[in-house]
């Protein structure tokens, strides 16, 4: 069975990627930045049939010129790459040491490598995100398809902290795109750009460590532990898709022939935070007294239709084979998660 290498296998959604891809029969190599975490990523994976077809590579500093070199040239026989590494958080001291050298040197890093060294490779998945298609500043608020890129310069990006996370994701991806243009290389190239993603917590972390969960399905935990019982946080970013379908789409990119060259929107619909709530309260009783009593109070706090922004995300359906789980499903199982780790 083909061999896949995982980068940033600690992360929420590679850890899913993981899964999925080892239910499937592949054998993963994955990129983590200590022992004690690639430990972490293999206790998951323990069963006979499966933990001879996982192993870790250590990569510490993604940016570094040449990072992933010596563990590209390390694999025999490598098949195909997804590419998952990249900071995730919403607040740095250092712009371009913290968020944009790691998205953008990390990707052009991976790709340089896997010319070089993996001539085995077919084809490359980049987990890049809506953040590099949407335009915050467009109005109206177009119908967004794969069509879209996110025009943020590096200036910009650096500039304005509200914008680094979207440069880093816009700039990374567009990097990527370039390097397949100048370098023509032998692999082909996809990137699957989904929007905020849910799901259940990353399966190796461990009871105790509720503080690890990824930043965006923070603010599910916030709920489930009691910290918006008397108020809920605005919604703010209001569309989302479930962290199953995200990691199907990466499997899928890997074998669908036509996805070669394409890049997918992963997009499940719009959700408010009092609709998750609702969820969560339909539950449990134990979880219904974290949150809010009277949530008639609380109003849908995101635009209506015509004021929000529309989406088409046809070709991850048609292409990719995508059906979308449902916001209660996925809230029901993210809830869960967090609930065995001890919330
Ligand atoms: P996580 O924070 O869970 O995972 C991020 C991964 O990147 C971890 O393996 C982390 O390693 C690694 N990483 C972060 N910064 C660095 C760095 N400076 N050097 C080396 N490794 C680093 O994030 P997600 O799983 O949520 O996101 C993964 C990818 O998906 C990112 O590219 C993100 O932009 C993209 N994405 C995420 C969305 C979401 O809603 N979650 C939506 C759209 C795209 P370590 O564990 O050691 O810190």
């Amino acid at each position: 069975m083909a061999k896949v290498l995982v980068t940033g296998g600690t992360g929420f959604i590679a850890a899913h990627i993981i899964v999925q891809l080892l239910e499937r029969g592949y054998h993963v190599v994955t990129t983590v930045r200590s022992d004690d975490k690639g430990r972490a990523v293999l206790n998951v994976h323990n069963s006979t049939d499966v933990k001879d077809r996982l192993s870790y590579k250590i990569v510490k500093d993604v940016a570094q010129p040449g990072a992933y070199d010596e563990a590209v040239r390390s694999i025999a026989n490598l098949d195909f790459v997804i590419h998952t590494t990249s900071p995730v958080v919403f607040s740095v001291e250092d712009p371009v040491r913290d968020m944009l050298e790691p998205a953008v040197n990390g990707t052009t890093n991976i790709l340089k490598a896997v010319k070089a060294y993996a001539p085995s490779v077919k084809r490359v998945v980049l987990l890049s995100s809506y953040a590099a298609m949407r335009d915050d500043d467009r109005k109206p608020p177009p119908v967004y398809d794969e069509s879209w890129w996110n025009p943020i310069t590096w200036e910009e990006a650096v500039q304005n902290p509200k914008k680094t996370y979207q440069g880093s994701k816009a700039l990374s991806e567009r990097a990527a795109w370039d390097f397949m243009r100048d370098e023509n290389p032998s692999f082909e190239l996809v990137a699957i750009n989904p929007s905020r993603v849910f799901g259940p917590a990353a399966p190796h972390l461990i009871t105790g460590e509720l503080d690890k969960v990824n930043t965006t399905n923070m603010v599910i935990l916030d709920m489930v532990q009691g910290k918006m019982k008397d108020k809920l946080e605005p919604t703010g970013f209001y569309s989302w898709v479930g962290v199953r379908d995200v990691a199907l789409a990466h499997v899928r990119a890997l074998e669908v022939p036509e996805a070669a060259g394409r890049r997918f929107f992963l997009i499940a619909g719009y959700h408010s935070n009092k609709e998750i709530v609702e969820i969560i309260k339909s539950m449990s009783h134990e979880l219904a007294v974290r949150l809010p009593a009277d949530l008639d109070k609380f109003e849908v706090d995101i635009p209506g239709p015509g004021e929000r922004y529309g989406f088409d995300n046809k070709q991850s359906r048609e292409v990719l084979g995508i059906e979308y789980a449902s916001l209660q499903t996925t809230i029901k199982e993210t809830v869960e998660s967090f609930v065995k780790l001890g919330a």
